[in-house]
């Protein structure tokens, strides 16, 4: 998946760079270059941008995250907005942008204190029958085992990081702004935790998708060994 994803990122990086590529052309030509030249620029723009793309993914380094986070929200707009025509899967742009996001924080970033990392969940992974309001107080869990919250309360409690709960994207912000945490260690769904990862911007996030077994925003679960995985890389 990893793979396909860096395609993904690759594909949207040349989907911007192709209107600008066209212009190039026109003003190639207009200035009086010959096809054959007119066509070589506009691909070696193409070239240059893709190759500066991945170049901020892969080599720059933790310095080269602005850079790299520009061409993530611009391949991510470009495949949004061309999504049906190209076919992608379902969630293909989200997932694409939590996976390069990830593959670059666990490459790149140095780890922070614990207690500046707020591992920030979304309140559907409760258990729907549960009637412990978590927003207000998420140690009002009783860690039944009904749902995965007890375990990441396990996990807060083992790594010494903060924790909350966001009921969706404004909830999330307003945490972010409360807080004001080094490093955010986020679960959500597709759409909340790529948009979250790029609203977030400049505070790093690494994310962990949760899963839907009784369908989208009802009883979802994530995987707590992979929370703990993320953890273990970027608590000190
Ligand atoms: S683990 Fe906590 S949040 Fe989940 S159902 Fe039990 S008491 Fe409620």
């Amino acid at each position: 998946m990893a793979g396909r994803s860096r395609l993904l990122f690759v594909l949207g990086v040349f989907v911007f760079t192709f209107p600008f590529a066209v212009l190039l052309y026109v003003f190639l030509s207009a200035v009086g270059y010959g096809t054959m030249i007119c066509l070589l620029g506009s691909l070696l723009l193409a070239a240059l941008t893709v190759a500066a793309a991945l170049l901020s993914a892969g080599t720059l380094g933790h310095g080269g995250r602005p850079l790299f986070f520009f061409f993530l929200r611009t391949s991510f707009w470009a495949l949004k907005i061309l999504e049906r025509p190209l076919r992608l899967r379902p969630f293909d742009p989200e997932r694409m942008v939590v996976e390069m996001n990830n593959v670059f924080m666990e490459k790149h970033w140095p780890s922070s204190r614990a207690d500046g990392i707020l591992l920030l969940i979304p309140h559907c992974l409760q258990n729907h029958v549960c009637t412990h309001r978590l927003t207000f107080d998420i140690d009002a869990c009783e860690r039944c085992g009904r749902c995965p919250v007890g375990e990441l309360l396990e996990l807060r409690d083992r790594f010494g990081v903060k924790m909350a709960v966001a009921t969706g994207g404004t909830a999330a912000r307003r945490i972010l702004r409360d807080v004001r945490p080094d490093m955010v260690v986020a679960v959500a769904c597709p759409r909340d935790l790529s948009l979250g990862i790029l609203d977030a911007h400049p505070v790093p996030a690494w994310g962990q998708l949760n899963e839907w077994p009784e369908g989208p925003c009802f009883d979802t679960w994530v995987d707590t060994d992979e929370v703990a995985r993320g953890l273990s890389v970027f608590a000190r």
